[in-house]
């Protein structure tokens, strides 16, 4: 997940000289960008938790810092097991706290809902309100290999919903009615043709 935190709204993104983009070519992996139909997929359940996976885990999270943004889904640098990082921590001179959760899952939720303005590193630049619970009951396994367990509030609890929506092939702009969601698709289809050309 990106954060909106110091985007000005009146100001058109340039796409050609957006240096806020530049995480797309200097990452340590490579993140998908929408439109793509890895990011529509299901990801499936990690039973075997290897070394291998445990470094993907490592680069997700240094990718994620790197770009910045505060949370990362193993789809979106195109690889389909059940798999997010993500830290929340945002106050400058605080102390991170990296969290890596394998297979993730959501045990309760608060009626009580929350709006965020949500941003993706798969949708560069675009960022709308979502409404999501606001607080959740989180179960993982991490990197250890230890069942963890733990309650979400505020900004964590919209992140952890976000990344685990990502496992299940969901954007977050498939919160939005069609024809927000239509212009943001739209963008990025203009971006990814920008890019490509160079
Ligand atoms: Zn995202």
């Amino acid at each position: 997940m990106r954060q909106a935190n110091g985007i000005s709204f009146s100001r058109k993104p340039q796409l050609a000289d957006a240096h806020s983009i530049a995480y797309i070519v200097r990452m340590k992996r490579n993140i998908l960008l929408h439109p793509d139909p890895r990011l529509k997929k299901v990801a499936k359940p990690v039973d075997d938790l290897t070394d291998e996976l445990r470094a993907l885990a490592d680069d997700m999270l240094q990718t994620m810092y790197e770009a910045p943004g505060i949370g990362l889904a193993a789809p979106q640098v195109g690889n389909l097991n059940r798999l997010i990082v993500l830290d929340c921590v945002k106050e400058e001179g605080e102390k991170p706290r990296p969290l890596i959760m394998f297979n993730p899952l959501i045990k309760a939720s608060s009626d009580e809902q929350n709006t965020y303005e949500e941003g993706c590193l798969s949708l560069p630049d675009l960022y709308a309100d979502v409404t999501r619970p606001k607080v959740v009951d989180v179960e993982w396994i991490d990197r250890d290999g230890k069942l963890q367990t733990e309650t979400f509030d505020g900004l964590w609890a919209t992140c952890v919903q976000h990344e685990i929506d990502h496992l299940n092939g969901k954007l977050f702009i498939d919160y939005l009615k069609p024809l927000k969601r239509q212009m943001m698709t739209r963008k990025m289809v203009k971006l990814k043709r920008e890019l490509a050309r160079g």
